[in-house]
């Protein structure tokens, strides 16, 4: 099979914003999330909205210590604000944890190809999510939900090592009671403070029927979930174009020119994050 030619930046981005230098913004709330994980409401200086799809990224820099990826964590929704959802890792990430609302940092972006959220309209939507691989999708279930009439069934499966990990939980709370979503969580060891479902994410492929040919699956977890997800959402019949993947690769530019986030002949920030299977498992670096 040929590979598609790569993607160039006069595609995805605005062009009068310039990706190269970050803009100034706000961080307006933060809300704590986990023991490791905040949720920062940022605010462009501008007051213009970013302007991005679910599951494109920005590179955010911390003065002075540095920049990192992180996904779009929310949809635009007419909103000028957007949501960072950020695991204390290192340097940029810990800097990033001791701001206060207030605070500002800089904002390049937004970056990447996200998710095509018009190719899923007509069709059985299946969202799988592991740990904070909820981050990008939480904006993706948002665009879902709100023209929830677009889509057919909305299928969704998150999991989490154990519940002290479990992100959103309000918000999963919300989809969990609506009537027009099928909500699936599972956490993978059993806990004491928990009485769900137990099990790793694939575990919860038999409680659900799919019409394999009317679904598109769409997949964001830790690198070892995708080998387990794909293999059974290949045994429910799911086509390898209808499997839709968002990677994760270490970055610096974030515009294609340093080559830090090469797979194979593709660049993930520029001609992903989000990619088809069907792309993927010809790259053997890929998953
Ligand atoms: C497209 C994209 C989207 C992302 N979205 C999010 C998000 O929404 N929320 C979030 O919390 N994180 C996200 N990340 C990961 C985030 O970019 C890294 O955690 C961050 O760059 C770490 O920077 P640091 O300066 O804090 O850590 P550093 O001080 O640079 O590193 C600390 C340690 O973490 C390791 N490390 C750093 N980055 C990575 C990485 N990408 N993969 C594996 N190990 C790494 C280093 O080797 C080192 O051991 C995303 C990454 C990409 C590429």
């Amino acid at each position: 099979m040929a590979f598609s030619p790569p993607k160039t930046p006069i595609q995805q981005v605005e062009p009068e914003r310039d990706l190269y230098v970050p803009q100034p913004a706000k961080v307006v709330n933060v809300v704590e999330q986990t023991a490791t994980e905040k949720l920062f409401e940022i605010q462009l200086a501008s007051g213009e909205a970013l302007g991005h799809q679910p599951g494109q990224f920005v590179q955010v820099f911390v003065p002075p210590i540095g920049e990192a990826p992180i996904s779009l964590a929310s949809a635009p929704n007419g909103r000028t604000s957007f949501a960072l959802v950020v695991r204390r890792i290192g340097d940029v990430t810990s800097a990033l944890h001791r701001l206060e609302a207030g605070a500002t940092i800089g904002i390049r972006g937004p970056l990447g190809h996200g998710f095509d959220v018009e190719e899923l309209k007509g069709h059985d939507v299946l969202i799988v999510g592991g740990g904070i691989g909820l981050v990008p999708l939480r904006g993706l279930i948002q665009a879902v939900l709100a023209e929830r009439e677009a889509f057919n069934r909305v299928v969704i499966f998150v999991g989490f090592k154990s519940p002290t990990e479990i992100l959103f939980r309000d918000e999963l709370a919300q989809w969990e009671a609506r009537d027009d979503v099928e909500f699936h969580i599972t956490i993978d060891r059993p806990h004491p403070d928990w009485s769900g479902h137990v099990g790793v994410i694939t575990t919860l492929f038999p409680e659900v029927e799919f019409g394999a040919a009317r679904t598109k699956a769409v997949i964001v977890g830790p690198p070892v979930m995708y080998r387990f997800v794909i293999t059974e959402c290949r045994l429910k019949g799911i086509a390898d174009e209808n499997m839709i993947l968002s990677l994760e690769r270490r970055m610096r530019c974030g515009v294609g020119k340093c080559g830090h986030c090469q797979i194979n002949n593709r660049y993930c920030c520029l001609d992903g994050p989000v990619f088809k299977y069907s792309e993927l498992k010809f790259m053997w670096e890929a998953i």
